[in-house]
C-alpha cells in the first residue's frame, strides 16, 4: 500500500448519485468503483443503507458492498442513518459504518424526528451492537457531525454544540469523526475554528472533512482545514451531486480537482490523477444530462508538474507507464 500524506474518501457514489436523477445500474456503479480504486483512492463510500423507498438509488447498495470487497485494499464504507441500517450495513460485510448526526437541533428534528441527544443514543446502539457480535469487531464505525457549518432552518450553529456533540461520539467510541458542512455555508476562517476545537477533543481518533462547494469555498476550506491539521477529505468525483437547498448549485468538492491540488502542495495521495480522469471520464458516460464540475479536467495540469505521489514513488509511477 502507499505512503499517504492525506487520505481521501469518495463519496460521489452515495452522495452525489443519491442527489441526481440518473439511477446507475449495479454494473455501473462497480464499473466507477473498481476504476476510481485502480486509481489509488483508498476509501469509497459505496452507498446507503436507507429504506428503498426513500432512495430508490441506494436499493442495491448490499450488493455493491459485497461485489467491492473483492477489490484489493480497498476500504468499503457506507453511510448508516440507524442500528438497522448499521445492521444491515455489518451484514453485507462494509469495513466501516459512517453514522451521521445533525449538531442542528432544528436539523435533527426535520430529517430524523430525532433530537440531537436521541440521535447521540442511536449511535451508542451501533457501538454497543457492534460489541455484542465479535464477529464484527473489525467493522470502524464512524460518525459525521452534519451542519456543523451552519443549518437551512436555524442559520449559524454554534462551534461549542459542534464540540459537545464530539465530545459524547468520541466518549462513545466513535472510530473516526467527519466534520460536514452539509450545505456549503463553511468558509476557511470558521474552518480553522472549527478543526482546531474538534482535532483537540477529538484526541487519537481520526477527524475527516467533507466539504460542498455550494458556494464556491469548498478547496479554500480543504487549505484552511490543512493548515490546522486535518489530513483527511470526502470528495465527489467530477463534483457529482448537488444541493437540495439550492437547485443548481454544485455538489461535493471534486476528487479530481482536490488530488490535484494536495499534489501539487506537495501531499501525497496516492491518487494517480491521470487514471482518476479516465475513472471520471466513465462515470460520466454513465450519466444522463446531469452536470459534473472540476477545472483540472478542462485546463489539465500545469508545464513542469509532478506529483507529490510520483515524486515519492519514482519506480512504482515508472512501472504503471510501462503498463501501458
Ligand atoms: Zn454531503
Amino acid at each position: 500500500m502507499n505512503e499517504r500524506d492525506v487520505w481521501i474518501r469518495e463519496v460521489g457514489t452515495r452522495d452525489g448519485l443519491q442527489s441526481i436523477a440518473t439511477i446507475f445500474p449495479t454494473a455501473a456503479k462497480l464499473d466507477w468503483i473498481e476504476r476510481e480504486a485502480a486509481a489509488g483512492v483508498p476509501e469509497i463510500e459505496v452507498g446507503s443503507f436507507v429504506p428503498p423507498k426513500l432512495l430508490p438509488q441506494m436499493a442495491d447498495t448490499a450488493e455493491v458492498v459485497a461485489a467491492a470487497q473483492r477489490i484489493d485494499g480497498l476500504r468499503v464504507s457506507a453511510l448508516v442513518p440507524n442500528l438497522r441500517g448499521a445492521q444491515n450495513a455489518f451484514a453485507a460485510g462494509v469495513d466501516q459504518v459512517n453514522y451521521v448526526l445533525s449538531v442542528s437541533e432544528a436539523h435533527s428534528q426535520a430529517n430524523v424526528r430525532k433530537s440531537v441527544a436521541e440521535a447521540i443514543d442511536d449511535f451508542g446502539d451501533i457501538v454497543a451492537y457492534r460489541a455484542a457480535h465479535p464477529e464484527y469487531a473489525h467493522i470502524r464505525i464512524a460518525s459525521g457531525l452534519a451542519t456543523a457549518f451552519g443549518c437551512t432552518i436555524a442559520g449559524p450553529v454554534a462551534v461549542a454544540d459542534v464540540v459537545a456533540a464530539g465530545e459524547k461520539l468520541v466518549a462513545l467510541g466513535a472510530d473516526e469523526l467527519v466534520v460536514a458542512d452539509t450545505v456549503g455555508y463553511g468558509n476557511p476562517a470558521q474552518c480553522r475554528d472549527i478543526f482546531r476545537a474538534v482535532l483537540a477533543l477529538a484526541g487519537e481518533v481520526p477527524v475527516g472533512a467533507h466539504f460542498h462547494d455550494t458556494r464556491g469555498l469548498g478547496l479554500a476550506n480543504v487549505d484552511a482545514a490543512l493548515e490546522v491539521g486535518v489530513r483527511r477529505f470526502d470528495a465527489s468525483l467530477g463534483g457529482l451531486g448537488g444541493c437540495p437547498y439550492a437547485p443548481g448549485a454544485s455538489g461535493n468538492i471534486v476528487t479530481d480537482d482536490l488530488v490535484f491540488m494536495l499534489e501539487a502542495m506537495g501531499l501525497s495521495t496516492g491518487v494517480d490523477l491521470d487514471r482518476l480522469l479516465e475513472a471520471r471520464a466513465l462515470m460520466e458516460s454513465y450519466l444522463d444530462g446531469e452536470a459534473t464540475h472540476g477545472a483540472i479536467v478542462t485546463a489539465g495540469a500545469p508545464k513542469g508538474f509532478v506529483a507529490a505521489s510520483a515524486a515519492n514513488q519514482g519506480s512504482a509511477r515508472a512501472a504503471h507507464a510501462a503498463d501501458r
